[in-house]
C-alpha cells in the first residue's frame, strides 16, 4: 500500500473531461490504494453550491478533504472554505505569488501542483509549502533539472492526479522521488 496521495479527482470535477463516470468517490476510498487519501476536485466545480455535498460525501467515506484550486481567480473565495487542505495552480505571474500567500494566511498545508508543468518559478514559492511530484505530469519534462535546485528548500508530496480508477498510482512519481533522493513528506 502506497502511503499517501491527496491529489486525485472524482466525478465531482464536472469540467475535467479527463475524469470518467465510474472515478466516484465511493470508489478510490472502496479501492484504497494509499494509507492517506485525500480527495482534491476542482473548485470551481465546487463553488456553485456543490461544495456542501462533495465535503459531506468524502467526510463519510473517512477521506481528507481538499480542494484544486486554479490560481488567483479563485484562491481568495476557496481560502474560506472548510477543507483539510489546499492544491494550488501557481502559474507564473505575480498574480498567482500574491494569491498565494493569502491562501497560506488561511493556516491549512498548501500543496504546488505539477509545478514543472505550469512554469512555476519555485524561487518565488514560500518554504512552507509542499511541492508536488505529480505522477500524471512529472515525466513530461526535464524534471531532474526543474527540481533538484529545491531540494532543501521544500518538503515534497507525491500525487496521482487520478482522473480514472487505473490512475491510481504513484509509480512515475515515487522513481523522480528517488532519482532524486527526495523523502516524501506525509501531511497527516
Ligand atoms: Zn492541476
Ligand atoms: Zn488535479
Amino acid at each position: 500500500m502506497l502511503k499517501q496521495d491527496l491529489h486525485i479527482h472524482t466525478t465531482y470535477s464536472t469540467s475535467d473531461s479527463a475524469v470518467v463516470p465510474e472515478q466516484t468517490i465511493a470508489l478510490v476510498a472502496a479501492v484504497k490504494h494509499a494509507r492517506i487519501v485525500g480527495i482534491s476536485d476542482h473548485f470551481e466545480n465546487l463553488a456553485n453550491g456543490q461544495f456542501r455535498g462533495y465535503s459531506n460525501e468524502v467526510r463519510k467515506a473517512g477521506l481528507k478533504l481538499g480542494l484544486e484550486i486554479d490560481g488567483h481567480a479563485w484562491a481568495n473565495e476557496a481560502a474560506r472554505y472548510d477543507v483539510d487542505y489546499f492544491i494550488y495552480h501557481c502559474r507564473d505571474q505575480d498574480d498567482d505569488y500574491r494569491a498565494l500567500e493569502n491562501l497560506l494566511a488561511a493556516n491549512r498545508p498548501v500543496i504546488i501542483a505539477h509545478p514543472n508543468a505550469l512554469g512555476t518559478d519555485l524561487n518565488r514559492v514560500p518554504t512552507e509549502c509542499l511541492i508536488e511530484i505529480n505522477n500524471r505530469y512529472i515525466w513530461r519534462s526535464d524534471w531532474e533539472t526543474f527540481y533538484r535546485p529545491f531540494k532543501k528548500k521544500f518538503r515534497f508530496v507525491l500525487g496521482s492526479d487520478a482522473h480514472q480508477p487505473n490512475w491510481l498510482s504513484l509509480t512515475i512519481a515515487l522513481y523522480a522521488a528517488s532519482r532524486l533522493g527526495v523523502e516524501e513528506y506525509l501531511l497527516f
